[in-house]
């Protein structure tokens, strides 16, 4: 078994978004290691939960759930996001939506949805934790 304290971060590929969307999550969740989930602005695969490769996320989702235990999901948007050209307002519509899939998948996990502004840094938009 892996040892440490994980996160999943469901992150776009975005190079910008990776260093700080990781720091933020082992600073607030004190969690170890942050286990990267990536695709060009997934927070429209999930949304519309219509392309294949949602059940890619899901799989890998899975995995870091089941083999390293993960004690939350993040679900990242951001500025400037190439793979979902839409602005803000559109991306946080898109970002509750995709916390209702995972948390759909999850009933028992903590979900927290993040926004990485213009100077890459996180704000916590969502924090959606089971009782
Ligand atoms: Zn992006």
């Amino acid at each position: 078994m892996a040892e440490g304290t994980f996160a999943g971060a469901v992150n776009c590929m975005d190079g910008r978004t990776q260093e700080p969307v990781i720091n933020y999550l082992k600073e607030t969740l004190g969690v170890d290691y942050v286990d990267a989930i990536t695709e060009p602005g997934p927070i429209k695969l999930l949304a519309e939960n219509t392309d294949p490769r949602v059940e890619t996320i899901k799989t890998r989702c899975d995995i870091s759930l089941r083999k390293h235990h993960a004690v939350a999901f993040a679900v990242v948007s951001h500025y400037d996001c190439a793979g979902n050209p839409v602005e803000k307002e559109e991306q946080m519509q898109q970002l509750e939506a995709s916390i209702k899939l995972l948390r759909s998948w999850y009933p028992e996990v903590a979900i927290y949805g993040l926004w990485v502004d213009d100077a890459w840094s996180v704000t916590e938009v969502v924090a959606d934790v089971p009782a």
